[in-house]
């Protein structure tokens, strides 16, 4: 029997509403005691203290770029990235070559990430075939297979009556839809947020219009279809007011941030610098207030990272020739620190809620607890720890941040996975 106590540490257990100072025991992978106080003979040891002790933290927006493009990522690279940013489990999404959109491409990713990768990997599913908006994909047969929910993110469905039949099909299944909200018509040629600093900068607007119109057509489409829908990576403060009104009517709709969305506005775009540059935008001061409202007051359900690496050619063309999209998933303990929990605006336990059972909950998965039976995976962070972020030094192939040489204080310090150990901070960190 293997066994590992994590010692001396502040449990903080939002499923429980624990947060108290205890010792945690995983037998075999899986939770077996959370107490006061643990001896147990023969087991591992790792000494917590001055550390937060949470369930493993989970990240339900990641691009792994394998099939297809593994020079910019391969789930190897991305997962261990998760592991090195305090993640225990990732979903991908589909937008690989070819698109997951059958249950061949999902046993080849489930597969893969369980030779390679140190931390769980859930696929989400395509919509539509090829994520070209026109058929539905083979979601029943890769559900099957292993997908957790289904998303075209990226190329999102513009045809209503295909998104509503999505959303039919998806109800029966019990899989959550997940859009990219964007009205591909009102965001065409665009390069950042529509407003003073693209006049400023003589780039092309994308209108917040562009995510708003989307956010209403599928909250009109879940409340029609009973199917549950998630709004990816929110960032206009009227989607989130939507979000708001929709589900004071009952409306199974949730939504998520990402940590840059909350972090930065487009005021802080560097001239020209393409680690700016990621869809949807950064949005102005009133959009980044409203995400943080919404973090507080509870209508934001998850923080998820939309980790999208591309490689540095790529991302080194001009801004209006290269993709959009950056890397996060090594910074965003850091940025929920940084801006939600150190200036007071959230508790401890909401944060770890945002990264545990709330994202859990959107896509119905029974993980994110130190539950006794729950699996053991586990997240260690620092509420203290200074560090400074270096691309160069980062897990993935790609280092695409705008976070580079960003300094922090907190952050993840060792990830465990059923009970195994996968990730520690850099010697000299302590637990
Ligand atoms: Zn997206």
């Amino acid at each position: 029997m293997s066994r590992l106590v994590i010692k001396n540490g502040r449990v903080v257990d939002p499923a429980s509403g624990l947060d108290a100072q205890r010792d945690v025991l995983i037998e075999d992978g899986l939770v077996a005691a959370v107490e006061p106080r643990l001896e147990v003979g023969d087991a591992e040891v790792l000494d917590a203290a001055g550390c937060v002790v949470a369930p493993g933290f989970l990240d339900i927006h990641v691009h792994l770029r394998e099939p297809g493009i593994e020079h910019a990522e391969t789930i190897e690279t991305g997962a261990r990235a998760a592991a090195a940013g305090g993640f225990t489990s990732i979903c991908c999404m589909p937008n690989t070559i070819p698109v997951n959109d059958s249950p061949t491409v999902t046993n080849f990713i489930v597969e893969r990430a369980r030779r390679y990768a140190p931390v769980n990997v859930f696929p989400i599913g395509a919509i539509t075939k090829d994520s070209a908006g026109e058929q539905l994909a083979e979601i029943g047969a890769m559900k099957a297979a292993g997908i957790v929910a289904i998303s075209d993110d990226g190329q999102p469905v513009m045809n209503s009556q295909v998104m509503r039949r999505a959303m039919q099909y998806a109800a029966s299944f019990g899989l959550t839809v997940i859009d990219h909200c964007e009205d591909l018509n009102l965001s065409r040629g665009g390069d950042i947020n529509e407003g003073a600093k693209s006049v400023r900068l003589g780039l092309r607007g994308i209108p917040a219009s562009s995510e708003d119109v989307m956010v209403a057509r599928d909250i009109i489409l879940a409340d029609v279809t009973g199917a549950r829908f998630h709004v990816a990576h929110i960032s206009t403060r009227n989607s989130i007011a939507m979000v708001r009104h929709a589900r004071r009517l009952g409306i199974a709709v949730t939504c998520e941030v990402t940590p840059h969305h909350f972090s930065l506005t487009d005021e802080d775009i560097r001239d020209y610098d393409s680690n700016y540059k990621m869809k949807p935008p950064l949005r102005g001061h009133l959009d980044a207030a409203a995400a943080i409202e919404g973090l507080v007051d509870g209508v934001i359900d998850a923080i998820a990272t939309d980790h999208a690496p591309h490689t540095g050619n790529m991302k080194m063309q001009e801004f209006e020739r290269c993709p959009f999209g950056i890397t996060g998933l090594e910074t965003a303990i850091g940025l929920a620190l940084e801006k939600l929990v150190h200036p007071g605006r959230i508790s401890l336990l909401r944060m770890v809620e945002l990264f545990t059972t709330g994202p859990a909950r959107v896509i119905g998965l029974d993980r994110g607890t130190l539950a006794p039976g729950k699996p053991g995976d586990v997240t260690v962070f620092s509420l203290d720890r200074e560090w400074t972020f270096d691309v160069n030094q980062t897990e993935s192939k790609s280092k695409n941040s705008p976070f580079d040489g960003h300094s922090f204080r907190g952050g993840p310090v060792a990830t465990i996975v059923a009970g195994k150990t996968v990730w520690r901070a850099p010697v000299g960190v302590t637990a």
